[in-house]
């Protein structure tokens, strides 16, 4: 992953303006979705907010106007698991391991136990599939 292009010091006025009429803050108990511009990644893009010259991610930028901070290069993560999130207390600072284990603990990526049918694939018609011990003792 490229590292996150260095956040502007500070924002304005119109530029707060600009960044919250972009998102729905309709949902008092909810999630407040970006409705703006949205980064091509499918239906599970992060919007987009233009500041300083350059698209930042607005889960990024919501980050910074919530704390005054840069995020650099740590992820801005969602509680919520929705990109287009940008509610102050559904956002946390992680590295990508904390991201990692945040989606392992929320059951979005596939655990260690579930690869076993990687290690046993099932029978060929031809041959024996060969077992790599050293791996199925590091998953069972
Ligand atoms: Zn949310």
């Amino acid at each position: 992953m490229p590292p996150n292009r260095p956040l502007p010091r500070a924002i304005t006025q119109k530029q707060l303006l600009g960044f919250w009429s972009q998102v729905d803050r309709s949902n008092i108990s909810g999630c407040w979705e970006w409705i703006g511009n949205i980064t091509e990644d499918g239906p599970y893009g992060y919007g987009n907010f233009g500041w300083g010259g350059h698209l930042r991610r607005s889960h990024r930028v919501a980050y910074f106007i919530y704390t005054g901070r840069d995020p650099g290069n740590l992820l801005v993560c969602h509680h919520c698991d929705n990109p287009k999130c940008v509610k102050f207390d559904h956002l946390f600072l992680g590295t990508q391991a904390d991201n990692v284990h945040d989606c392992f603990r929320k059951g979005r990526k596939v655990s260690p136990r579930q690869t076993l049918g990687q290690i046993f694939p099932a029978p060929q018609e031809k041959g024996t599939p060969t077992l790599n011990f050293e791996r199925v003792k590091f998953y069972l």
